[in-house]
């Protein structure tokens, strides 16, 4: 069987992981799986899973382990000939790490590597109050709803690194510059994790 490319693009919100996402699917021809781009998804189509998740992320707050589970579980069974994945936005905390290890297992595939952008926290909130102008998203237009995220990502999401750390997964990249640079770096870092596994 042909070896699937599984990268986990992680990074606080506004690390520039939707811009750099779109670039790498268009690249290794992967399939993009945006927790948080399905539950927009949701919120818009005005689901009971949309209102519910509607509540939590309005307040900064994650949505539950099991809802984006799921959601990834079912994406993983449409695409079962994709070539592999880009998961933005999950996993983001270490029980759905440890849940997609075992969805990817269970279906004869891994993790190949976990990229993380690093932006420091001003230049985040900076980032995320110009996208929120520009998009209308409502969680990125309120200082404290942007606090929130970060903070959940740093308490909650951060420690994923050891996650990958400790499997040999984990490649730290400089999110601060410019994109093509950026995605530069990313794409060394891809190709020297693909022929390593
Ligand atoms: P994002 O577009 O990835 O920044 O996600 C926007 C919001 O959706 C987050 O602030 C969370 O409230 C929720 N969300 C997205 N992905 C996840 C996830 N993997 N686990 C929990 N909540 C999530």
């Amino acid at each position: 069987m042909e070896k699937k490319l599984n990268i986990v693009l992680f990074g606080p919100p506004g690390a520039g992981k939707g811009t750099q996402s779109a670039m790498l699917i268009e690249k290794y021809k992967l399939i993009h799986l945006s927790t948080g781009d399905i539950l927009r998804g949701e919120i818009a189509a005005g689901t009971t899973l949309g209102l519910e998740a509607k509540g939590l992320i309005d307040k900064g707050l994650l949505v539950p382990d099991t809802v984006v589970i799921g959601m990834i579980e079912n994406k993983l069974d449409n695409n079962a000939d994709a070539k592999g994945f880009i998961f933005d936005g999950f996993p983001r905390t270490v029980a759905q790490a440890r849940a997609l290890d075992k969805l990817l297992a269970d279906r004869g595939t891994g993790i190949t590597v976990m990229l993380a952008l690093e932006v420091d926290d001003e230049e985040l909130m900076t980032r995320l109050l110009s996208r929120g102008k520009m998009s209308g998203r409502s969680d990125d237009q309120d200082p404290t709803i942007i606090e929130n995220r970060i903070k959940e990502y740093n308490n909650k999401t951060a420690p994923l690194k050891d996650y990958y750390r400790e499997q040999n997964k984990l490649r730290v990249i400089n999110g601060v510059g410019s994109i093509d640079d950026i995605f530069n770096t990313l794409c060394s870092a891809v190709e020297r994790s693909s022929v390593a596994v």
